[in-house]
Parts: structure tokens; sequence; C-alpha cells
């Protein structure tokens, strides 16, 4: 086999990795901030049969414009949103990718403010976007002026803001989004992937749609519905937003199958969401316990909680730099240690970090126990 470095890459992809979570088989996987809890055997039925209508139409190419999906995700958000204000793709991912083949491109410039989500510069670099990082405080936070200074200085014709953010936890105030939007000459996409899990008063960047139509929204149906495997994320913004993604969609992207397990899904709200305030007590349950182990940890209003590991300096992500590989607050260490106990954390590249979603109580308990026994 040839290597990567024989073939023709384009330049930017060279040196690159790709995205990639461990993807291993241990008893207790809470490295990629799904939702543990199984689809409820009443809503796996419902989606069985909304697949068995399809399957014998799959001669057929599918609704190209999902208009019913997309009418009942309009539905879920409330917000007098249509259809029109919605599209839907394969994942959120899917999503931001034809945001950034609209809005981005050779000679544009995307923003965003990391830590945050490692696909935002991964998903500029393969559609030739510059990527432009404005720095997150030493909280992780995003001050109102410091995000207004990085927009006015590098003028993107993109900006993501991550609400909650990944992998800090911690939501955006709608007072950074609506500085952003002001200032920014181009799009502002707000990645709310885990908004079902923000604390109360955690308002929606939705809130602000009405009168900004650059404005975007981005959510997904693989968290707090624990649909990961479904493959449905979705965008909501202007009627003439969607109508700019048409033009780099690949026809027909969004199969039958794939429209019907998102319908059956949304048909079953209540009982796919009701997992969302179980999991935010585990949430708070890992935030408190580590707390008192005096940890440190990040606030979270997500589905996971980023927190300094066993003998890390402080906060802000730059710490334990200089404790040296292996030593105490290594972030790799502690992160083999819990795999060592059947636990499998996520290593999000911050020195003297890890991140943990919250599962079942019983997964928590495991998460628990492993870390306590290294302390
Ligand atoms: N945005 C954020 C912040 C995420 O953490 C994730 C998944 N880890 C996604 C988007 C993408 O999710 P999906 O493509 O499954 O919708």
């Amino acid at each position: 086999m040839t290597s990567l470095d024989d073939l023709p890459l384009r330049d930017e992809l060279r040196g690159m990795s790709p995205y990639g979570a461990p993807q291993l088989d241990v008893p207790v996987r809470l490295n990629t901030n799904e939702n543990s809890y199984p689809v409820p055997e009443d809503v796996a039925v419902a989606m069985e049969k909304a697949l068995a209508a399809q399957v014998r139409d799959l001669n057929r190419y599918p609704d190209r414009d999902s208009v019913a999906l997309r009418t009942d995700l309009a539905a879920y958000l409330g917000h007098r949103l249509t259809a029109a204000n919605l599209w839907a793709a394969n994942g959120s991912n899917e999503i931001q990718q034809q945001l950034l083949q609209t809005f981005g491109g050779p000679g544009r410039t995307a923003l965003g403010f990391t830590p945050s989500y490692s696909m935002h510069p991964l998903l500029a670099a393969g559609t030739g976007t510059a990527w432009v990082d404005g720095r997150r405080d030493e909280q992780f936070e995003v001050p109102v002026a410091h995000a207004v200074e990085q927009v006015d200085k590098h003028q993107p014709d993109l900006v993501f803001l991550c609400s909650p953010n990944n992998p800090t936890g911690t939501a955006l105030s709608l007072d950074v989004v609506r500085a952003v939007a002001d200032a920014a000459p181009g799009m502002v996409i707000v990645d709310e992937a885990y908004a079902e899990f923000a604390r109360p008063g955690t308002p929606s960047a939705l809130t602000l749609l009405e009168g900004r139509p650059r404005l975007v929204v981005t959510r997904t149906m693989s968290k707090a519905f624990a649909l990961a495997g479904g493959r449905i994320g979705y965008l909501a913004a202007d009627p003439a937003v969607v109508d700019a993604v048409q033009l780099v969609r690949l026809p027909y992207h969004l199969s039958a199958l794939t429209q019907a397990v998102a319908r059956a899904a949304l048909a079953n709200t209540e009982a796919l969401l009701s997992t969302v305030d179980a999991i935010k007590a585990q949430r708070d349950r890992i935030v408190a316990m580590l707390r008192g182990w005096g940890l440190h940890v990040a606030d979270s209003d997500a589905n996971f909680v980023l927190f300094g590991v066993p003998g890390a300096a402080s906060s802000g992500g730059e710490a334990a730099d200089d404790a040296g590989p292996g030593a105490p607050g290594d972030s790799k260490v502690t992160w083999q240690a819990l795999l060592d106990r059947g636990v499998l954390v996520r290593d999000v590249g911050l020195p003297g970090w890890l991140r943990v979603t919250a599962g079942t109580p019983a997964e928590t308990d495991a998460f628990l126990a492993a870390l306590e026994e290294l302390l």
C-alpha cells in the first residue's frame, strides 16, 4: 500500500488527522456524548412500522426536500418556525459542511472560539475555508468584547459559536450571540447540539432568529433524542438560508429510511426526551462529586462534564503542560488508568483535562469508582 504522502493530496489536508474518537469494546463507554439509554421498546416498534412502510418503495428516490420531516422539526422547535425555516441532513455535521460549502470555501474565512467542537475547523479545512482561532479565556468563556474584537479583526465569512460548548459544557450568554450577529459581516452559526440538556434559564439562539437572516442555529437528534445511529441533524434559519444550501446539497441526500425514522422519533418526542432529566441528574452528580474531591470541573449545560484530572494544576487548559508526560496531572495517564478499569472517557487534547459523558446511574457509579481509585 502506498502512503498518504505519495498521493496528490490537497495541500490543506496534508498532516491532518481524521476525526476519530476510539470505538473500543469496553463495559462503560462515556467518550462520545451519546445518550446511554436505548430507544424505548414502544418507540422502536413505531420506527419499525415506519421503516416497513418505506421499504417497498425504495425503488423510488426519497422526498428530496424532506418536507414532512421539516414540518415535524419546525413543530418540535416552536418559536413560530415553519418548514421553510428548517433544513435537515445526515447529522448536524453534514448541515455544517453544507453551510461551509455555501458560505465558505477558498479565499474565505471561518472564525471559532476554541477549545470548541473539533469538527468545525476540520469541516472548514475540508471545504478549503481558512480557519481562525479566537481563543476562549481561562474559564473557557467568550467575553462579549473579545468576541466582537475577533470578528472586527478577522472579518470572517462565517463565525461558529457552540452553545452549550463541546468540550467545556458551558452555554454562551445570548449577549455574545447578539453582539457577534451585529458585528459579523457574514454568517453566524450557533451549534446547539446539546441545547436540550441546558440548565434552566439558558435561552436558545432560536429566540434571536427573527430579523437576523444571517443567523443559523444547528441542532441534532443524536444526543437528547438518543438517535446518534440514525444520523439526523438540522438547522433553523431564514428561508433564504434554506434556499441557499440547496445549491450544494447532494440530490436525495437524506434517505427515505432516515426521514421515516426521524419522523417516528419526533412523533414520540416525549418518550425519547424522558431520559434528559435523568442524564442531567447524573451530570450534576458528577460535577458535585468531583468538586467535592477537589478537582477542577467546568460548569456544564450539556450531557458531559469536563474535569481536571487528579494532580492537574489549575483551570484554563494550559496549566498542566509543564507537568510533562506521565506526571500527575497528565490527562493521558488518567485516561489510560480509567480505561484499565473498564471506563472509556475522552481525551480532548486539553492538557490536564478529560471529558466524561453523563450516562446511566450505573455508568456514573463505575466512572466515579474508577476515578476515586486514582485520587
Ligand atoms: N456539534 C457538536 C457540538 C457535537 O458535539 C456533535 C457531536 N459530537 C455534533 C455537532 C455532530 O453531531 P451529529 O453529526 O451526530 O448531529
